[in-house]
């Protein structure tokens, strides 16, 4: 196997995992409220908590589908600003990097 179907295969795998999780989440923030004020209240705040929950699961989603889909085209590893290749240090530090070092340090100063 590959290192790219090795990373391939970990993120099908998280991904699984993330979609069993907004599943799970959904299903609590849809679970009926109690008609108690207080206990409403405190329901409500846990629901933000879900809902935070919820939307940093989207956001690994997004990246790891976004990874994937590169991995098909076979563009994984190359920078998306200069097309040079990322590196395989720097892709094991940061699997989801788009950009290689060079590029990533212009957008970042
Ligand atoms: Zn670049």
């Amino acid at each position: 196997m590959t290192d790219t179907e090795a990373l391939k295969s970990q993120l099908e795998q998280r991904l699984s995992e993330l979609e069993a999780r907004v599943a799970g989440l959904e299903s609590d923030l849809r679970a009926a409220h109690s008609q108690d004020w207080e206990e409403r209240a405190s329901e409500i705040s846990g629901d933000e908590v879900l809902e935070g929950l919820e939307s940093s699961a989207m956001d690994e989603i997004t990246k790891i589908r976004s990874v994937l889909k590169r991995i098909d085209d076979d563009s994984y590893g190359a920078c998306s600003g200069c097309g040079k290749d990322i590196g395989a240090e720097r892709l094991a530090a940061l699997p989801f990097a788009v950009l290689c070092i060079q590029c990533a340090n212009k957008v970042a100063s």
